[in-house]
């Protein structure tokens, strides 16, 4: 009968050429915690408890996958972000932690400006994370998320359900919005588009280079603040005066985003650091009435 403690030095020596100890230690909690239904603090606590059979071998499955470089979330199909669960696949991105700091600015900032209603869009949704989130703290709000794959608008709707909330998804690729297409000013449009040079590519893990979808990570080296620029344009007609525009962004052109904006016209932009110490965010607002 093999125990937890057998599972861990398992995967502790089976993994070790693909991640670090500690991301070893914190995958191999979340597969015990999700195939043996047992909590973190139980698994930490008794590491001799014995482990069925069923689930040894479902572990075994798992860690054949786990040697791929395969994203645990992927082969769970399952994560958390912004303490809500979130439904996962290679079709969308896995939400990253900084996220949640851009989450948290947004909320920070239509807490301070007291308005319980108004409508946000969120462009290049993915999974659906920040406007599951969003939705989920300001429910007076309207919600609006678009995004160019079929697939990851059926994952980020599925997150809708799981959540409870009721967000309008909409197919469009912001690179070319046609002209006809109406969608209402929003007070906030925030998004966190692909930002990868293919330098940085070079300096990723391959589990993310190998696993998750190109389409929502990379942009041409000559060009990299494509997407910037683009929902830039957008956002001038499309969000009330004084709305707020928020981006996650790449850590090296901060300040050619902030200048971006201010060339077009925007106002009271602020860049932030992520709790690594990386320019990691923006948030401007539309001085323009958008006419
Ligand atoms: N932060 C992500 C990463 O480092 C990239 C997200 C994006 O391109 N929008 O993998």
């Amino acid at each position: 009968m093999k125990t937890i403690k057998d599972v861990f030095e398992n995967y502790k020596r089976m993994l070790k050429d693909i991640y670090d100890a500690n991301e070893i230690e914190a995958i191999t909690l979340l597969v015990i915690n999700e195939i043996c239904n047992l909590s973190k603090a139980k698994i930490k606590a008794f590491p001799e408890t014995e482990i069925l059979l069923e689930q040894n071998n479902e572990l075994n499955n798992i860690f054949e996958e786990l040697k791929t470089g395969k994203p645990v979330q992927y082969i769970l199909g399952k994560t958390e972000f912004y303490g809500f669960p979130f439904n996962v696949n290679p079709s969308v991105l896995i939400p990253r932690p900084e996220t949640e700091e851009l989450v948290e600015w947004a909320l920070a900032s239509v807490g301070s400006r007291q308005s319980a209603v108004g409508s946000i869009l969120d462009i290049g949704t993915g999974s659906g994370c920040i406007a599951v989130s969003l939705k989920k703290n300001l429910p007076g709000y309207k919600v609006s998320a678009i995004d160019i794959s079929g697939e990851a608008l059926q994952t980020a709707a599925s997150n809708a359900v799981l959540n409870n909330v009721d967000i309008e998804f909409i197919k469009h690729d912001i690179l070319n919005i046609k002209s006809e297409i109406k969608i209402p000013k929003s007070e906030i449009i925030i998004s966190n588009p692909p930002y990868v040079t293919l330098y940085d590519k070079t300096q990723m893990h391959t589990n993310v280079t190998d696993f998750e979808p190109h389409s929502a990570l990379f942009v041409p080296e000559n060009d990299p603040l494509l997407f910037y620029k683009a929902i830039a344009n957008f956002a001038i007609t499309n969000l009330t005066q004084n709305g707020l525009l928020f981006f996650e962004i790449n850590e090296s052109y901060g300040n050619e985003t902030v200048e971006l904006l201010k060339n077009k016209g925007f106002k009271g932009i602020e860049l932030r650091k992520d709790m690594s110490g990386r320019d990691r965010m923006v948030k401007a607002v539309n001085s323009g009435s958008g006419e």
